[in-house]
């Protein structure tokens, strides 16, 4: 979580400065999936006892990149099994 969106002029701002997720992600050859911001309804959530009904903007590409990994490794595991039954 590295910014907030403004409820005054709707804009990105860094509050903690410039994101290093991505210089990161690069450094390590690990897939940056998504940059998340700080949420006050998160917060909001939590103080009711209710947050299981966060419902987070940007979780979507995470969803389906770990879905494409799922499957993909799926795909992966069948095939290693089938060349093992020959
Ligand atoms: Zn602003």
């Amino acid at each position: 979580m590295s910014y907030v969106i403004c409820p005054h002029c709707g804009g990105k701002h860094e509050v903690f400065g410039a994101s290093k997720g991505r210089a990161v992600a690069d450094a390590t050859d690990i897939p940056l999936l998504a940059t998340l911001p700080l949420d006050p309804r998160l917060s909001e959530l939590c103080d009711e006892g209710r947050v299981e009904d966060y419902e987070p903007e940007g979780f979507g590409d995470v969803v389906d990149f770990i879905v494409k990994i799922a499957d993909h490794l799926g795909k992966l595991k069948a095939k290693e099994a089938e060349a093992q039954m020959k």
